[in-house]
C-alpha cells in the first residue's frame, strides 16, 4: 500500500515538473482542490475532450452537442433537487478538526474486509503454488467466508442508513466499529450533518435586487432546459441524445487524491432521450458501449470494472459506476444512470411549460425518459496519467521515465531533433517541422545531447523522436524513433505524414469504435 502511495506522489510530481498540472494560485500558497493546467496538461485534455465528443457527436447520427452557459436560472436547482438535498453527511473530529465525510469513512471501513481477504488469498496462493484453485479458496476458506459476513452486514446497515437519510445512525455506526480519524487516532466525532455542496453568488448589482444564483454543479441541467429547443430546431426524433462538455463547481468536503476530486472540474455528459419502458434496455447499451470507449483507449481492460448503485437515487432505477483502477484502488471514473422522466418533468413542473414529444409512430405525447452518461475529464485524465507512467529500468545503470500515452490523446505527436547544431542540420529540421505541423503537435528541439532530447520526450510521452542527421542531407531519410521500443529506423521523410498519420490520428481510435 505505501509503495502505491509513493508511486502515486511520484505521478503527481512528474504532472508538475512537466508542465501537466499545476496547484491553483501557487505562488499565494495554492487553493485546495482547484488545479490548473500546464502546456502538456492542457493538449493532453484536450485531446481526451475530442475523443469524447467525436465518438458521441460524430458517431452517432442521433447526437448532437451544445453548449450552454454556467449560470442558470436559480428555480433550476430547486426543480431538478439540488437546492434541497445535494448534500454529503460530514463529521468533524474534534480532535484533529478536521472534517470528514461519514459515508466515505463507512466505505474505507467496508474496503479493509475486501484488503483482509486478499491478504489471505494471497498467502494461500503463496503457500500452495501451480494447484492453488482461487474461486474454491474464496467459496470455502472459512477465514475468508468471514470477513465477507462481516463486510456484508456493514453494508446492508451503511446502505439502508444512506437510503433512510439517517444521519444519527451513521453516527453510530462509525462508534461501532470503532473507526477512528487518520490523523489523531481519536474516535472523538462530532454528529453527523448535511452540507450542501454547491456554491453561490450574486447576480446583478445589490442596488438593483440582486438574484442569488449558483455555478452549476453539473452540466445535466443545462442540456434538459434546452430539450425542447434542441429537439425542436434540430427536428430530433427519439430516441436521441444531447451531449457537453463543461466545467462543474462543488464544495466538496473532503478534497484528496490531486484532481480526483476537485471543486472546480469538468464533465463530459451526455443526456439520451427514450420512449418510457424502453429505458432499461437503452441503459444496458450506454453501459456497454461506455466501456468499450474506455476500453479502447488501451489502457489494459482488467484496469476498468462495473460497479452497480445499490443505493439509487429516488429518481433512478439503474445506475452503474465504471471505476478505473487508480493507485489508490478502483474508483469511479464514469457514472451512468437511467434518470425515468424525472428531471424533464420537474422542469415542466416548476416553469409551467410542456416538455413533451409527440411520437408519431404511437400517435401520443409523453414525457421522455432519459439515459446519462457523466464523466469526469479531469479523472479521465488522471486515470491516463497514473496507468501511462512508468519509471523504467533500462540496465547498465541507465533508466527513463516515460508515459505511454495512448498515441491519439498524447501531448505532443512528435519531435523534429537535428542531431548537431551545424552543418545545415537546423534549418532541414526546421523545414521537416513546418512540413508535419498542419497535421500533427510538433515541437523542434536542438538542445543537449541527442539522448538527453529522447527523455525529455519520453517524460511527456511523444510518440515519435525524428532525427535529422548528415545522410538526410544526402538522401532525404531521417531516423525515426519509436517510444515505447526505442526501436530506431531509417524512412523517408516523404513517408513521415502517413506513417505518423496511421498512428497518432483520433481516426484510429474513432474506429474501433463501430
Ligand atoms: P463521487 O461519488 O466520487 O463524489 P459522484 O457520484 O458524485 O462522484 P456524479 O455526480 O455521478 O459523481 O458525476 C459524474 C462524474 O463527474 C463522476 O463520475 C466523476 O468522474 C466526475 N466528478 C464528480 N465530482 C467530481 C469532483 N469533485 N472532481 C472531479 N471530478 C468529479
Amino acid at each position: 500500500m505505501a509503495k502505491q502511495e509513493d508511486v502515486f506522489k511520484t505521478i503527481v510530481a512528474h504532472a508538475k515538473e512537466y508542465g501537466f498540472v499545476f496547484q491553483s494560485s501557487e505562488i499565494y500558497d495554492g487553493l485546495s482542490a482547484v488545479y490548473d493546467y500546464g502546456q502538456n496538461g492542457v493538449e493532453l485534455k484536450n485531446n481526451i475532450k475530442r475523443y469524447w465528443w467525436e465518438a458521441m457527436t460524430m458517431l452517432n447520427d442521433n447526437i448532437v452537442g451544445i453548449d450552454s452557459a454556467i449560470f442558470m436560472h436559480p428555480t433550476i436547482w430547486k426543480a431538478s433537487g439540488h437546492v434541497d438535498a445535494f448534500n454529503d453527511p460530514l463529521i468533524d473530529n474534534k480532535d484533529s478538526k478536521k472534517r470528514y465525510r461519514a459515508d466515505v469513512l463507512i466505505e474505507d471501513e467496508i474496503a479493509k474486509f475486501d484488503e483482509k481477504i486478499n491478504k489471505e488469498v494471497a498467502k494461500a496462493a503463496k503457500r500452495f503454488g501451480e494447484s492453488f484453485d482461487e474461486a474454491m479458496f474464496r467459496q470455502t476458506n472459512p477465514r475468508v467466508l468471514e470477513h465477507a459476513r462481516k463486510r456484508d452486514e456493514l453494508h446492508t446497515r451503511f446502505a439502508e442508513a444512506m437510503n433512510a437519510n439517517d444521519l444519527n445512525e451513521l453516527k453510530q455506526i462509525i462508534l461501532d466499529y470503532e473507526i477512528v480519524d487518520p490523523i489523531s487516532g481519536t474516535r472523538n466525532w462530532t454528529d453527523v450533518r448535511q452540507f450542501n455542496l454547491m456554491f453561490k453568488t450574486e447576480m446583478g448589482s445589490t442596488a438593483d435586487g440582486a438574484m442569488e444564483v449558483y455555478l452549476r454543479p453539473e452540466t445535466a441541467q443545462g442540456i434538459f432546459v434546452n430539450y425542447l429547443n434542441v429537439q425542436k430546431t434540430g427536428r430530433m426524433r427519439i430516441p436521441f441524445g444531447i451531449a457537453q462538455i463543461g466545467k462543474a463547481f462543488r464544495n466538496e468536503i473532503v478534497a484528496r487524491q490531486f484532481i480526483f476530486r476537485m471543486r472546480e472540474f469538468e464533465q463530459m455528459e451526455m443526456q439520451f432521450f427514450v420512449r418510457p419502458g424502453e429505458e432499461l434496455k437503452w441503459f444496458d447499451h450506454w453501459r456497454q458501449t461506455r466501456l468499450r470507449w474506455h476500453k479502447v483507449l488501451g489502457l489494459g481492460d482488467e484496469k476498468y470494472r462495473y460497479h452497480d448503485h445499490e443505493k439509487l437515487a429516488h429518481y433512478a432505477n439503474a445506475a452503474t459506476d465504471i471505476e478505473f483502477q487508480m493507485p489508490f484502488g478502483f474508483k469511479e471514473v464514469e457514472g451512468i444512470h437511467s434518470r425515468t422522466n424525472f428531471d424533464l418533468s420537474q422542469h415542466e413542473k416548476f416553469s409551467g411549460k410542456k416538455i413533451q414529444y409527440f411520437d408519431p409512430e404511437l400517435n401520443e405525447s409523453y414525457v421522455p425518459y432519459v439515459i446519462e452518461t457523466s464523466i469526469g475529464v479531469d479523472r479521465m485524465f488522471l486515470s491516463v496519467l497514473c496507468s501511462c507512467y512508468e519509471a523504467q529500468d533500462l540496465g547498465n545503470g541507465d533508466s527513463r521515465v516515460v508515459l505511454h500515452f495512448p498515441a491519439p490523446i498524447a501531448p505532443v505527436k512528435c519531435a523534429v531533433l537535428p542531431l548537431v547544431k551545424k552543418d545545415g542540420l537546423p534549418e532541414k529540421a526546421r523545414e521537416i517541422q513546418h512540413r508535419l505541423r498542419f497535421d500533427f503537435t510538433c515541437q523542434y528541439d536542438e538542445k543537449d545531447s541527442i539522448g538527453k532530447r529522447y527523455r525529455r520526450q519520453d517524460a511527456i510521452g511523444t510518440p515519435y523522436c525524428i532525427t535529422v542527421d548528415h545522410q538526410t542531407l544526402e538522401d532525404n531519410t531521417v531516423t525515426l524513433r519509436e517510444r515505447d521500443s526505442m526501436e530506431q529506423r531509417r524512412v523517408s521523410v516523404d513517408e513521415l505524414e502517413k506513417i505518423l498519420g496511421d498512428v497518432v490520428s483520433l481516426n484510429s481510435l474513432l474506429k474501433k469504435l463501430i
